[in-house]
């Protein structure tokens, strides 16, 4: 029997994981059919998206940047619709069946939200919803019986590679980390790294903020807290491994020793895919192995002074409540400053335990009050900026 296609919603498709779906779902063959892309500023790109995908509805979420779009450079069949609400309403209609969730930081847990809250199938990208809210959305997936299946290729692997045991029968997961471009620049030139260098990822072509993250490791604070809540496992046994080559994207180990891991080169393509079709899977167009070449895959473990990040990520992920709120609000304004030359490299990770440890924790927040922290900590890098 072949089955009826998947009607998916991008949202943040100019981004790069976005780019990376439209790509997905066109090279379907028909298992998956594109229905709605959302886009923040960037609408010249969205329109040749639009020209080139064909969705029936294009969503411009930032209304200055829609007013002084031209309307006439979409096809006849897509329709343009305005602001965050008409983002929350596209995807709770009832002919969507697949969100893809891509919007960068704090601003796709709303996205993220509503597609949990309708019950659909949300291929997860935006690591940042649990990062923010990771037990009041795992509740409401379970609420709701929403799927839920992680894009991020760590996470991805980790939930391929639990489908092979009990999950009683865990012991624990193994995230794997490329070391981004600065595993092996002597620690006294950290504080003299600069916006180009920190853009230059070894292995991975992502958006700026997550590049900038992977150098510092703040991605892998995120993605120990996104493990966290996602799988329902204690902070102590989630680890991270060095793997420059990024081929594992991650493991698990079960209590009698097996390590189960998943491989393939680093290309998005196949991480979305599986989110996009599971529990099928179906051939995808992402890079393969090539076996008629050696590989030598390497693993290391961490320099928890390099890389101070990681200390963060673990405490943030046993305290829960709002500390990953702040965390992540702190995180994306100390990059964004560093990205504007205004903060110094090593000054991103310092700031955020900076802003972490002076926030009033709350150990069972609303999403409200998440929202409250989150604009607070923002604040309070800058007020630290200013102050040093
Ligand atoms: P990106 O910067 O390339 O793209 C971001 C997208 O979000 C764009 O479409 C942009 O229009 C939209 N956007 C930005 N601000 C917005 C706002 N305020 N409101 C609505 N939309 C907004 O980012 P990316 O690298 O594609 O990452 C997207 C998400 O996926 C992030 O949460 C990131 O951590 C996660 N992720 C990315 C990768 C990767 O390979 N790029 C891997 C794993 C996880
Ligand atoms: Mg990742």
């Amino acid at each position: 029997m072949v089955a009826e296609p998947r009607n998916v919603v991008v949202l943040g498709s100019t981004g790069s994981i976005g780019g990376n779906a439209l790509e997905v779902v066109a090279a379907s063959r028909g298992d998956l059919r594109l229905l709605a892309i959302s886009a923040h500023s960037r609408l010249a790109e969205a329109a040749r998206q639009c020209r080139r995908y064909r969705p029936r509805w294009l969503i411009a979420t930032d209304a200055q940047a829609a007013a002084s779009f031209d309307r006439r450079s979409l096809p006849r069949e897509t329709e343009l619709l305005v602001g965050e609400d008409a983002l929350e309403e596209t995807v709770r209609r009832a002919e969507v069946d697949v969100v893809v969730s891509a919007i960068v930081g704090s601003a796709g847990l709303r996205g993220s939200w509503a597609a949990l809250d309708a019950g659909k199938h949300v291929a997860l990208a935006n690591k940042e919803t649990l990062v923010i809210a990771g037990p009041l959305v795992m509740e409401l997936a379970r609420r709701r019986s929403a799927t839920l299946v992680p894009v991020d290729s760590e996470h991805n692997a980790v939930f391929q590679a639990l489908q092979t045991g009990d999950r009683e029968d865990l012991h624990r997961i193994i995230l794997t980390a490329s070391g981004g471009p600065f595993l092996k620049m002597p620690r006294e030139q950290l504080r003299h790294v600069t916006v180009d260098q920190a853009l230059r990822h070894p292995t991975w072509d992502m958006g700026p903020n997550i590049t900038i993250d992977s150098a510092t490791m703040l991605n892998k604070a995120l993605e120990i807290i996104e493990a966290r809540w996602l799988f329902d496992v204690p902070s102590a046994q989630i680890e991270v491994v060095i793997h420059p080559q990024s081929i594992v994207h991650s493991m698990v180990e079960f209590k009698d020793g097996s390590v189960i891991a998943q491989m393939s080169p680093p290309d998005m393509k196949l991480p979305i895919y599986y989110a996009l079709m599971f529990p099928r899977r179906a051939a995808s167009a992402a890079r393969r192995m090539d076996w008629t070449q050696t590989h030598t895959l390497t693993f290391e473990p961490v320099d928890p002074e390099r890389f101070p990040a990681l200390a963060l990520g673990h405490e943030v992920a046993e305290q829960g409540g709002t500390s990953g709120a702040a965390l992540n609000a702190a995180k994306e304004k100390a990059v964004q400053l560093f990205l504007d030359g205004e903060l110094a490299f090593h000054e991103i990770v310092s700031g955020c335990r900076d802003v972490l440890e002076n926030h009033t924790f709350d150990r069972s927040p609303t999403i409200e009050r998440l929202m409250q922290v989150d604009a607070w900590a923002r604040q309070e890098v800058h007020r630290w900026t200013m102050a040093s």
